[in-house]
């Protein structure tokens, strides 16, 4: 066995300590604590039971808006959307009036936990399964010298050395791609995890799942549960490597709908002509290629106000919306949702646990969802589980789900001092 560096190194202001085992940060997306008590209740999680009754298990806090880039940049970096600058998938770009997907690494305003730990030695691998992620959270990665790997399974046969440190994923892990819209897309991602530290390729691992299943069913669907089987299975396999597993989520997922089933949509952006004229631009921060998932509709938005219009009058109108439960001006977002001032609009709108904002309705395909419409975005998506492998004593009651690397690094200090 080749000796895994235990260097200690330190980025945005954060320091880590990795022991000498192998490390597995877990993002599985959308799972909020339901999926988890669920599949645990039903007898579909017994590793993971086992693993936190041995380990440690907190809710904790994600970033707002509850959205998949803005955690996965939060979570590799251990910081706040304040500092790594990605607020949505998708925003206004004030340079150039354009509106454009944020999914480049050239947005993230900060290094990451990953490419600092392959500095310091260890060698670190980031599979996640939608390609759009691969950029922001490859930056600063020796790639080209296969020091470091990179890939997505959406394009996992696309890997090549030069720009993903691996060629071959599809041997390494065994079987060829699947789908991007398959519970199979994710659980990929922990089987190249664990092929990687397996072979003794990785040890400082960040596997990224998608939320393809938790947007398609709720909780105790049977094919849920098979979903969780497998994720259980994987954890086993990571254990068995005497991996630290940690295990996080980027936000939770609710339905959106009315009783009838309907989708519960309020279009803000023709809500807002209606009311005051031209002059309003609604963005989606959720918009990204995935369709499929949620028609682009998720619980936050912001809105951009030509000079002309009143900011304070149209917040208030915003306000009075059923179904919003919050309405903030620039100001307001940085101060109270962690967000660069730069990159969201005049105001910033949050809604309900079954409520998403939307821009038009011509501006929404739903004609493509995987059933009723179940979305994130807001508060109601902002809290999600913890669960570390070893006994943790967390050094705060406020948890972040951004400071998972700091307990999977970080463990064994604490209970030192403990
Ligand atoms: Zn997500």
């Amino acid at each position: 066995m080749t000796a895994i560096s235990s260097a200690g190194f330190s980025v945005n202001d954060r320091q880590y300590q990795p022991p000498t085992r192998p490390i597995a940060v877990l993002c599985l997306d959308g799972c909020s604590d339901d999926y988890i008590d669920t599949a645990i209740a039903k007898g579909r999680m017994p590793i993971l039971k086992e693993m936190i009754e041995t380990g440690f298990r907190a809710v904790a806090r994600g970033a707002l808006p509850s959205f998949t880039n803005v955690n996965n940049s939060a979570i590799v970096t251990g910081v706040s959307p304040l500092k790594t600058g990605i607020s949505g998938n998708f925003f206004l770009d004030p340079d150039t009036g354009e509106e454009v997907m944020m999914n480049s690494a050239k947005y993230l305003r900060c290094g990451t936990i990953l490419a600092a730990a392959s500095t310091a030695g260890r060698k670190v691998a980031m599979v996640t399964a939608k390609e759009k992620l691969r950029d922001i959270l490859s930056r600063g990665l020796p790639l080209e010298s296969g020091q470091a790997f990179a890939f997505s399974t959406e394009k996992a046969s696309e890997a090549q050395p030069e720009t993903h440190g691996i060629g071959d994923v599809e041997e390494v892990v065994g079987r060829p791609q699947p789908a991007i819209y398959s519970g199979d897309a994710s659980l990929y991602v922990l089987d190249a995890g664990v092929a990687l530290i397996e072979r003794e390729l990785a040890d400082f691992c960040y596997l990224s799942l998608t939320d393809f299943m938790q947007h398609a069913h709720e909780p105790s669907e049977p094919e849920m549960l098979d979903f969780m089987a497998g994720i259980d299975e994987a954890i086993g396999k990571l254990l068995d490597l005497d991996c630290v597993v940690a295990a996080t989520a980027d936000h939770g997922m609710n339905f959106k709908v009315h009783p009838d089933g309907s989708p519960n949509v309020i279009h803000l952006e023709t809500v807002l002509t209606e009311q005051f004229g031209d002059g309003v631009r609604v963005i989606c921060p959720i918009t990204d290629p995935y369709v499929a998932h949620h028609g682009a509709l998720g619980s936050a938005v912001t809105v951009h106000l030509d000079a002309s219009l009143d900011c304070v009058e149209v917040a208030t109108f915003i306000g009075s919306l059923d179904g919003v439960t919050e309405v903030l001006d620039r100001k307001g977002a940085v101060r109270e949702l962690e967000l660069p001032a730069d990159r969201i609009g005049d105001l910033y709108v949050l809604s309900g646990q079954n409520v998403v904002l939307g821009r038009r309705s011509e501006d929404h395909d739903l004609s493509q969802l995987h059933g009723r419409l179940r979305s994130h975005g807001g508060r109601f998506e902002e809290k999600v589980p913890m669960m570390i492998s070893e006994p943790v004593v967390a050094k705060t009651s406020d948890l972040r789900n951004f400071d998972v690397f700091d307990l999977a690094c970080n463990f064994h200090l604490s209970r030192e001092q403990a």
